[in-house]
């Protein structure tokens, strides 16, 4: 059975209920300003094996270690550099996760069996809340079927797990909408392994120069660093394209295909900024941050809809928009249009 708290004023009484299914090695979903996170006692072996079940996630893709107090991060992690504690300092709570050398109390399961470990301390108050009465840090992978858009909203989790796991807190829709920005601080110089939703040139003012991990801009690799790397994500049913280029460009080419793809009796779905004459449409909003907090839900949504293309309009890749175009990319299984390139 699974219990549905709502909470969309925030933290209350009934998150005690929740808490204590964390200590009992159970599994509580719950927002935090990212996207929805699968929870479990990070220390507890038992306990992880089942998200990774849950999800049907490979074993070897870790999971990040959220806590609700800086303190705890000494108690998972060791041989931390003074860039961590910076890192930390300055943005958390936030949503940026370091890798650090595994501490000797978290379980193997738990890193995918890495030396590493990915730890963050989130910024919603229901999530700090929910962890801090756990009394234990808290292994959460995003709350949706291993592949699947991540969820930004608890319904989105009812329909991956409802049934499946003990708990879904529903906080309403999350803030940020991509998951955090992974940084791995083990090397000299920081390597970015996922752009998220703290911005790289945000990270870049505290630490100066930051190595970009080929996986991030779209190469496929096969890297035990970043085993999340090298998995299909994000993917709904319907095949995604990515029409990226300067915005006239963009808008011309996403009219031709939704044109070309109708024309072979196909049904189009658009996510982007204007309707195309599609058949869905989802309207991503006009900043990247609107479009950040609505790119899973217009995969999802869209896909409901039952559309067998989805055309996506890209973005920027400045700020969010480099966490935009990674999961937009990887949603596409690296299917990208430059609607500047002469023909
Ligand atoms: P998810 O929470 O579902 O977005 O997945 C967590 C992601 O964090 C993984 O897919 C990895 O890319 C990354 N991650 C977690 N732990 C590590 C680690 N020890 N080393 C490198 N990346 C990690
Ligand atoms: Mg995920």
């Amino acid at each position: 059975m699974t219990i549905v708290i709502p909470m969309k004023a925030g933290p209350d009484e009934r998150l005690r209920v929740a808490a204590r299914l964390i200590r009992e090695g159970k599994l509580v979903a719950f927002p935090t300003e990212t996207v929805y996170g699968l929870g479990a006692d990070a220390l507890n072996e038992k306990a992880v094996r089942r998200i990774f079940e849950a999800k049907g996630r490979p074993a070897d893709n870790p999971l990040i270690i959220h806590i609700a107090e800086r303190e705890w991060l000494f108690e998972l992690a060791r041989d931390i550099p003074e860039k961590a504690l910076e890192l930390a300092e300055r943005f958390w709570p936030g949503p940026l996760t370091l890798v650090l050398p595994k501490g000797e109390r978290v379980p193997s399961v738990t890193t995918g069996g890495l030396d590493t470990v990915a730890v963050r301390m989130p910024a919603h108050p229901i999530a700090l809340e929910l962890i801090r009465l756990s009394g234990r840090p808290v292994a959460a992978p995003s709350a949706n079927i291993s592949g699947k858009p991540s969820p930004t909203d608890a319904d989105h989790v009812v329909d991956d797990f409802y049934g499946r796991i003990e708990c879904i807190v529903d906080g309403g829709p999350t803030w940020i909408g991509v998951e955090s920005t992974v940084l791995d601080l083990t090397g000299d110089v920081p390597v970015l392994l996922r752009p998220g939703g703290l911005p790289l040139e945000e990270i870049e003012m505290v630490v100066g120069r930051v190595e970009i991990h080929p996986a991030v801009k779209g190469v496929e690799v096969d890297l035990a660093r970043a085993p999340g790397m090298k998995y299909k994500h994000y993917s709904p049913n319907a095949q995604v394209i990515v029409v990226e280029g300067s915005r006239n460009a963009v808008r011309e080419k996403i009219d031709e295909l939704v044109r070309e793809f109708r024309g072979k009796g196909l049904r189009v779905g658009v996510m982007a900024t204007e309707e195309h004459g599609a058949d869905a449409f989802f309207h991503l909003g006009e900043s990247t941050e609107d479009v950040a907090r609505n790119v899973f839900r217009a995969l999802r949504e869209l896909d409901k809809a039952g559309v067998d293309v989805i055309i996506a309009e890209g973005v920027e890749e400045r700020g969010l928009g480099l966490a935009v175009m990674n999961r937009l990319r990887k949603a596409a299984g690296y299917r990208v249009i430059r609607a500047d390139k002469l023909k």
